[in-house]
């Protein structure tokens, strides 16, 4: 396959890359490495991946897979001759251990990033751990204790990028640009923030409530859902196995109605609440430009976690301001489908699975960006509405859903390799604007829209809600009961 040289190489890699897992992303992201990493030439490259997915692909670009599941067992012994000091691992795999690949890439001096804190098979549905266990606020707590592993202080470890896709990831940089552009929108004239405490100072300043990462996805297939079938954008895997977790939000400072069915955890940060039920039963209203509002799915996401952290202001130990955080999902309306059939399945699975691809119409967009709240303006959204058309024009191997995912997995390896030694480090602790730079001219249109919607539009008309209509932004108003 001739790779186009038009495209930019915005760095230039020595060492040879492997990519645990060739689904959805994996296929995404290739051809964007291969464009934009100079020196990454198609021989330094393995795919590790139980499957036969994606091996058309692999093959046309000249590149090695080796067929083999990761397990805790079999992990170090696959991965050992591929990975020494220098090279880069890219897990892009569901059910192998974000933590144990960390450690192991620390050992062997490789740099690493991945989209979503993975456990090992089971992790996210384990009956015998409580919902608290079960929760990406442990698998985060986890992830972030490797920062002083075995008692030393990682600060200067190769780099390991946690959780850099379109969200988490690209959402956290979109945040940035928000808060900037509000502060702008509202007079407010400031030097560009240089530190976690002066971006929660800001967001602190500018009033911002509650941060929803707004999602509406309007992609469509020509063939539709079948009875029995499981179908999605991205990994069916992935989205049942977050889906299935507890809801989780980053809990602000302005709520006054703690949910009868809310838990806090008994370790970490506490910068968030669970829900003692599934992100996937539980709804909650937000808005984006071209859907207008909607209701989305409350999914447990780790940014509800690192952003409701990364913005809290305290004095002392007390928590003065914290913004409250989590993701509204509408997915595409054939996934909203295979959640209904699937939930009243007792969450069992369905028996077949679809991922989208080649088969969504040429129509539909995934309208993805952040809404902050509660401030002097209302609500702002900030982010990409990217249509199937524009993504394949774009990148092959995508969708508009995937290609918002991969060109940020890129640029999060960009930003590893041109800062190799900066131990763990989460989305909302990068270069905003670095990585913003990489990932605009994959994004299509990126707007800001101001809007007056709140959580009280046209509520009480039919039925009697106990509503607070004092302040819009509460959760009890946000969550559809
Ligand atoms: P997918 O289901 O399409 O692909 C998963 C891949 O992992 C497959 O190739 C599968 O064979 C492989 N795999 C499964 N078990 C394995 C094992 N034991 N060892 C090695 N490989 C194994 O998933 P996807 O859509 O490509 O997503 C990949 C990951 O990215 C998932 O963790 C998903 O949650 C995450 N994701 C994150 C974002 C984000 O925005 N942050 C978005 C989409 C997906």
């Amino acid at each position: 396959m001739i790779l186009s040289m038009q495209h930019k190489v915005h760095t230039t890699f020595a060492g040879r890359l492997i990519l645990i897992g060739f689904g959805s992303i994996g296929q995404g992201v290739l051809p964007l490495i291969l464009r934009h990493i100079g020196g990454l030439t198609p021989e330094r490259i393995t795919i590790v991946t139980p499957d036969e997915a994606g091996q058309a692909e692999a093959q046309a670009y000249g590149i090695r897979v080796l067929q083999h599941a990761l397990t805790q067992d079999s992990f170090r012994q696959i991965l050992q001759p591929l990975v020494s000091s220098g090279d880069f691992v890219l897990n892009l795999s569901v059910d192998v251990s974000s933590i144990a690949l960390i450690g192991f890439c620390w050992e062997r001096g490789a740099l690493y990033l991945d989209t979503c804190i993975e456990p090992w098979p089971g992790g996210y549905t384990d009956p015998t751990l409580s919902p608290s266990k079960r929760s990406n606020y442990a698998l985060r707590e986890a992830a972030l204790a490797l920062r002083m592993l075995d008692g030393k202080d990682h600060a200067t470890a190769p780099t390991a990028v946690l959780t850099h896709g379109a969200n988490p990831g690209l959402v956290q940089h979109f945040v940035k640009q928000a808060l900037l552009n509000l502060a702008t929108d509202m007079d407010i004239s400031l030097a560009v923030p240089q530190s976690r405490t002066e971006w929660a100072a800001l967001a602190q300043r500018l009033g911002v409530k509650v941060m929803h990462i707004a999602e509406r996805d309007t992609q469509t297939p020509s063939i539709p859902k079948r009875v029995g079938e499981f179908v999605n954008t991205w990994s069916v895997d992935g989205f049942v196995s977050e889906g299935c977790q507890p809801a989780e939000l980053g809990w602000g400072s302005h709520e006054r109605h703690f949910p009868v069915d809310g838990r806090r955890h008994d370790f970490g940060s506490d910068c968030a609440i669970y829900l003692m039920q599934p992100g996937a039963a539980t709804r909650v209203r937000t808005w984006t430009p071209k859907a207008g509002h909607f209701h989305g799915f409350l999914i447990t996401h780790g940014e509800s976690m690192s952003m409701a952290d990364f913005y809290t202001v305290k004095q002392g130990e007390q928590v003065v301001y914290r913004p409250t955080v989590h993701y509204a999902y509408h997915p595409s309306d054939s996934a909203v489908l295979s959640v209904h059939e699937f939930a009243g399945r007792n969450w069992r699975l369905q028996d077949s699975k679809r991922i989208l691809m080649d088969e969504i119409l040429p129509e539909g967009i995934d309208e993805l960006g952040v809404l902050l709240a509660g401030h002097g303006r209302n609500a702002y959204w900030f982010g990409s509405q990217l249509s199937i058309d524009e993504a394949r024009r774009l990148a092959p191997h995508n969708s508009a859903t995937s290609l918002q995912v991969t060109v940020a997995c890129l640029s999060g390896m960009i930003w590893a390799i041109e800062n190799p030694k900066r131990g763990l480090v989460e989305p909302d602790e990068m270069d905003f604007a670095r990585n913003l730079e990489i990932c605009l001219p994959y994004l299509g249109p990126v707007v800001g829209a101001y809007t007056d919607w709140n959580p009280l539009h046209e509520r009480g008309q039919l039925f009697a809600e106990d509503l607070d209509q004092d302040d819009p932004w509460q959760f009890k108003n946000v969550r559809v009961l």
